[in-house]
């Protein structure tokens, strides 16, 4: 090699040394770049620690639910519709990882990549956004749920539109309460339980092991199943809430007959269980828009057969997230499809530049068959029809499950899930009341309350 060429080659490494570092700094800017600039330091865009001059927040109708006005940060003149919406709308210190002023927070202080904070210059203003919510619904519910730690949500199952989304404990972020860390009252108060909870389910997983068994045993609906208070196996028993006889397949999911659904289970076996929980989307990560949804899990592979018995039940190590409970919900009422929840509508920018975030597209992690669906969805009027009663429910047509969830500590979790077949109001539902006992008496009735408020 002659000196020349050394000089080149040099030159070279030089050069590919300085693309490279120029990749690595345009990438970093590019990830990194709305998070360094909606960093607390930054003057422009926050003063004394608020967002001061961030884009407001809406709800379906207009409503203002946080906006900006002198540099401070403002919400609903409701403490109600505050305390109802925080989890949704999230706080300004990004505590609420899932609310909106965590996950565009660099949105609505009116970042771009392109830009930069050119029209938070310009315009002296962030992005606005739109959410799907409607804040009477979301006061409704959240009054409801009468102090009960928990979560209720309810969309529409055609469109993907989540219109109430409240979850429990909360606070109202104009006053702040000092007292919340190491507080019982408060515990997970930071946590959207509708998004990032997991709950045991309780009997609403009867609904997971019925769609397998409407799979895979043809004869299924002329079968009958004897419940002698309990169903025994080699290594113990499942215990029943009582002693339903001689049952249908029908009747047994109507009274909830654990006998009935572990024999189901068992005959079923683990494979088949797991693939149908697979196909309904557990185990798997999913996403609303950029908000990471904690994943369902059910795992029967090491299980003995008293263990399945009550993991077929809902019990066992099963652990079920409620915006995936709500869209199997949503898949079982629109014939199979399932279409996925969402909240944030769209972005505005000060230009009038529209940005949609959210619309309607179908689950890729939940197939279900339109045969299944369909039988599935009339168990499930069946038991409001023939066990909870449509007085449950005055002047609507609902489908449900409950699920009275056993856990290791305290008073049993109480669920409610299900759907209004009525073509003017195609609403999933889903409630989890923590610590309250029977799924119909408490998730039941508040899920009444705020259907009556959605279905009006
Ligand atoms: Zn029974």
């Amino acid at each position: 090699m002659n000196n020349t060429t050394k000089r080149a080659y040099v030159l070279y490494v030089f050069i590919l040394a300085f693309m490279v570092g120029l990749g690595i700094m345009v990438y970093s800017f590019y990830v990194n770049g709305g998070e360094w600039t909606s960093n607390l330091v930054n003057k422009h865009i926050y003063s004394n620690g608020q967002i001061a001059n961030a884009g407001a927040i809406y709800d379906r109708d207009g409503t203002a639910l946080a906006y900006s006005e002198d540099g401070v940060r403002k919400y609903h003149r409701s403490e109600t519709v505050r305390k109802a919406t925080l989890h949704a709308v999230g706080d300004q210190s990004s505590f609420i990882a899932t609310g909106v002023q965590s996950v565009y927070s660099s949105r609505l202080s009116g970042y771009d990549f392109i830009n930069g904070v050119y029209n938070l210059k310009k315009y002296n203003r962030g992005n606005d956004i739109n959410l799907t919510l409607d804040a009477e619904i979301c006061k409704v519910a959240y009054n409801a749920m009468n102090g009960r730690k928990g979560t209720i949500g309810v969309y529409n199952y055609k469109t993907g539109e989540i219109i109430c989304m409240v979850s429990t404990p909360t606070y109202d972020p104009t006053n702040k309460p000092k007292n919340m860390d190491g507080n019982e009252k408060y515990e997970g108060v930071y946590l959207n339980r509708f998004i990032s909870g997991v709950y045991t389910p309780g009997s609403t997983f009867k609904v997971i092991t019925a769609i397998c068994a409407l799979q895979n045993i043809p004869d299924i609906e002329s079968r009958t199943f004897t419940c002698t208070g309990k169903y025994h196996t080699d290594s113990g028993d499942v215990i029943c809430n009582s002693t339903h006889g001689t049952v249908s397949f029908e009747k047994a999911f109507n009274r909830s007959c654990n006998s009935a659904f572990a024999q189901l289970a068992l005959e079923l076996g683990r494979e088949k269980l797991m693939t149908t929980a697979g196909q309904l989307g557990f185990n798997a990560k999913d996403y609303m828009g950029e908000i990471p949804i904690t994943k369902s899990s059910f795992d029967v592979s090491g299980a003995n057969d008293v263990d399945f018995g009550w993991a077929g039940i809902g019990q066992y190590t099963t652990l079920v997230n409620p915006c995936h409970m709500l869209t199997i919900m949503g898949a079982i009422a629109n014939s199979g499809v399932a279409v996925k929840p969402y909240f944030v509508k769209d972005i505005v920018s000060p230009a009038g530049e529209i940005t949609v975030e959210g619309e309607t597209t179908q689950s890729e992690i939940i197939t279900l068959d339109t045969t299944v669906a369909n039988k599935m969805r009339e168990l499930m009027r069946s038991n409001v029809v023939n066990y909870y009663s449509d007085s449950t429910f005055p002047g609507l047509k609902m489908c449900g499950k409950t699920g009275t969830a056993q856990i290791d500590d305290g008073e049993s979790h109480s669920w409610f899930v299900g759907f209004s077949i009525d073509p003017e109001t195609p609403y999933a539902v889903v409630c989890v009341a923590e610590n309250s006992g029977s799924g119909l008496s408490a998730a039941g009735k508040i899920v009444n309350k705020v259907m009556q408020a959605v279905c009006k």
